[in-house]
């Protein structure tokens, strides 16, 4: 049994939301108590102290997007890498960090990340991978890793034709893989999301692919509208919005989690608000390229009851890195 104490606690509990002088008692992976210091003291005077050094004790946050493969890329100046723009970024930047990605560099991005995680207080992370150089057992290398570091961690492979047909199959592979694996284990510490990069490089045939290969085991984990060049492909190729273009394909849902959205119209709000579809918004990743601020776009999914979570402290590193 271990007592954490020696800070300030945040309960959570409306009724004494703040403990000055406070202490939580855990017994294995449960909280058992919850109290000041000199009562948890006496309840439990044989626990093992852990001294918080006068810092917050509360709930570990959660991370609802972020990019594993990243976690080596901070300060990273690649050789002619200057995008003035969202898929320039793309290409020159991150496509070309993924398009190297070995599953040991998988490896040693996932320990930096949770490492980083666990220093900012996150406890929990959506991750949304990309290894284009070794796809095959990449979800399952960054699973060895959250079970050998104790991160609860919701994994997927981002889907994309934008380095041809070979690994556009092996990324769909690799998820529907993993989505079984997740669902046999049935842990609380361990799941599965369907990933999708973006709907510019997700054809439609694709699509149709990824909901048949999911079989209605997970929701999808999908950026959407993050630069105007999604808005463009979506009107130009197929005469709509990428937010319909998910609903048409029955991808969007109460378990599945849009990354970004910075793009997306009143009348798209309005679709995910009633199809119960979350939203995950990203608002230092999102700066360099949102026309409309992060509170703005809040605002509006939450007047319309949207499920909207923030991810931080990942995507500064995810889109901070710029040469
Ligand atoms: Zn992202």
């Amino acid at each position: 049994m271990l007592l954490v104490g020696n800070g300030r606690v945040v309960t959570r509990d409306p009724q004494v939301p703040f403990i000055e002088d406070g202490a939580v008692v855990i017994d294995h992976d449960k909280i058992v108590a919850v109290g000041t210091r000199a009562k948890m003291d006496a309840a439990y005077p044989t626990a093992e102290f852990i001294d918080a050094h006068g810092g917050l004790i509360m709930p570990g946050l959660i991370n609802c997007h972020t990019h594993i493969y990243s976690g080596l890329a901070r300060g990273l100046a690649i050789k002619g890498c200057n995008p003035t723009n969202f898929l320039e970024n793309l290409e020159q930047q991150w496509w070309n960090i993924d398009r190297h990605l070995t599953l040991d560099g998988t490896r040693a991005c996932a320990y930096v990340t949770m490492m980083e995680s666990f220093r900012n207080g996150v406890t929990t992370i959506f991750d949304h991978h990309a290894s284009f150089r070794e796809i095959p057992g990449s979800l399952f290398a960054i699973k060895d890793v959250a079970q050998e570091m104790g991160m609860r961690a919701c994994l997927c492979y981002e889907v994309s034709d934008r380095d041809g047909k070979e690994k556009l199959d092996q990324s769909i592979q690799e998820n529907a893989d993993f989505a079984r694996w997740a669902a046999s284990q049935d842990s609380d510490m361990i799941a599965a999301m369907f990933g999708g990069h973006a709907l510019f490089t997700l054809p439609d045939e694709t699509l149709d692919r990824m909901v048949e290969a999911n079989n209605g085991l997970t929701g999808f984990h999908i950026h959407v509208c993050e630069g105007m060049n999604d808005v463009y492909d979506s009107a130009q190729k197929h005469g709509c919005t990428s937010i319909h273009r998910l609903l048409d394909h029955g991808i969007l849902g109460e378990k599945t989690m849009l990354g970004h959205c910075i793009h997306i119209t009143p009348a798209d709000m309005d679709v995910v608000a009633e199809t119960h579809t979350k939203i995950v918004n990203n608002p230092q990743s999102n700066a360099p390229w949102a026309p409309t601020p992060t509170p703005t776009i809040c605002c509006s999914l939450s007047r319309r009851s949207c499920p909207c979570s923030a991810s931080t402290p990942r995507c500064p590193t995810w889109h901070g890195a710029r040469p």
